[in-house]
């Protein structure tokens, strides 16, 4: 069996998440009558100190669904260069929402508050368009799985607020980030007016997200699900694999972490220009091919021969992810194919 690390959304539900969603209770959600579903809704916002949530079948449905209840047509959004929200949610802030992105590149896409509030113009009045919120994503996906420093984090928020602006959370790996620093979920979702969280990344579930705020918010928000066609109805059944993902496969990410950590350092003993191993936070180990020879389609082809399927995201930049279905074993494995690939010219 192929060993697939081009992202932690590849996992299959284990038996007992299975079993899990075959014994759900249901009712239709569309009419609030879903007790799994509820039930989740709370114990996701209770555990980021959110006054409400609502489940979304993608991340970036939540995050869209966020930044809609922050940003009015024709305002804009901050982001990071390389944000999900920019890159990998195909313009749908513009399509849907009619608002409009600025960016700030970051390396690793790691947080500098200023580097943010520095491009932030609210109030723009008839000239210029008015800057209303900023995104802030964590871990930083294309980064390289970067943990967001909590220091930067709140100094935003405190400038944010001097200017008057919201932030949102594109916390889709926010678990990681969570486990990895030991900083309390709730101690990240006080910085935030919305947060989005993925239980079908690193967590396992096969479906999934949810997006947290204020009551006043998420009821807002709850009426533009359906109006975008994602009004569902017995999806305890997902919400019962979400239930399952958070009881028993949130402090075995330290596991992917490590994991990924001998990866990077495998991969830096074979060429240290491809990674840094103090860069490597979480699960995510992103290759910098470019003082090599091939490019990173070729690298991704060349492992993908022996077994083993990374992503090739840029044509220099590949990416590795480890998840709960790669164990030590495979992670061995992975390593000896890596060795080949990487110096076969
Ligand atoms: C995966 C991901 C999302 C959501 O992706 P979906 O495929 O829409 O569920 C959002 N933000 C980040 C940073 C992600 O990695």
């Amino acid at each position: 069996m192929a060993i697939d690390l081009r992202s932690d959304t590849v996992t299959r539900p284990s038996p007992g998440m299975r079993e899990a969603i075959s014994s759900a209770a249901v009712g239709d959600d569309v009419y609030g009558d879903d007790p799994t579903v509820n039930s989740l809704e709370e114990r996701v916002a209770s555990m980021f100190g959110k006054e409400a949530g609502v489940f979304t079948p993608t991340g970036s449905l939540a995050n869209q669904l966020g930044i809609r209840m922050l940003v009015n047509p024709g305002e804009e959004l901050l982001a990071e260069t390389n944000s999900h929200i920019v890159r990998a949610e195909l313009g749908a802030a513009a399509v849907f929402s009619g608002i409009t992105t600025r960016t700030w590149p970051a390396r690793n896409g790691l947080l500098k508050a200023a580097d943010a509030l520095e491009i932030a113009r609210p109030n723009s009045g008839p000239y210029l368009v008015s800057t209303t919120a900023i995104a802030v994503e964590n871990t930083h996906n294309f980064g390289g799985g970067t943990v967001q420093p909590i220091s930067e984090i709140a100094s935003l928020k405190k400038g944010a607020d001097d200017l008057g602006l919201a932030l949102h959370l594109d916390g889709a790996r926010i678990w990681n980030a969570h486990i990895a620093s030991g900083i309390a979920l709730a101690e990240y979702g006080k910085y935030f007016d919305t947060v989005s969280v993925c239980l079908s990344k690193g967590l396992g579930a096969p479906v999934g997200s949810v997006l947290l705020s204020t009551k006043a918010r998420i009821d807002k928000a709850r009426v533009w699900r359906k109006r975008y066609g994602a009004g569902m109805r017995q999806i305890g059944l997902l919400a019962a694999a979400g239930h399952y993902a958070l009881d028993n496969n949130l402090g075995r990410l330290s596991e992917d972490h490590r994991r990924a950590k001998e990866l990077a350092i495998a991969i830096h003993a074979i060429d240290a220009s491809l990674i840094t191993p103090d860069e490597v936070h979480t699960n995510i180990v992103g290759l910098d091919l470019s003082q090599l020879p091939i490019s990173a389609s070729e690298l991704a082809t060349r492992c993908r021969e022996k077994g083993l399927w990374i992503s090739a995201l840029g044509p220099t930049y590949a990416r590795l992810v480890t998840h709960l279905d790669f164990d030590d074993a495979q992670c061995a494995e992975a390593i000896e194919i890596l060795k080949v690939a990487l110096v076969a010219q």
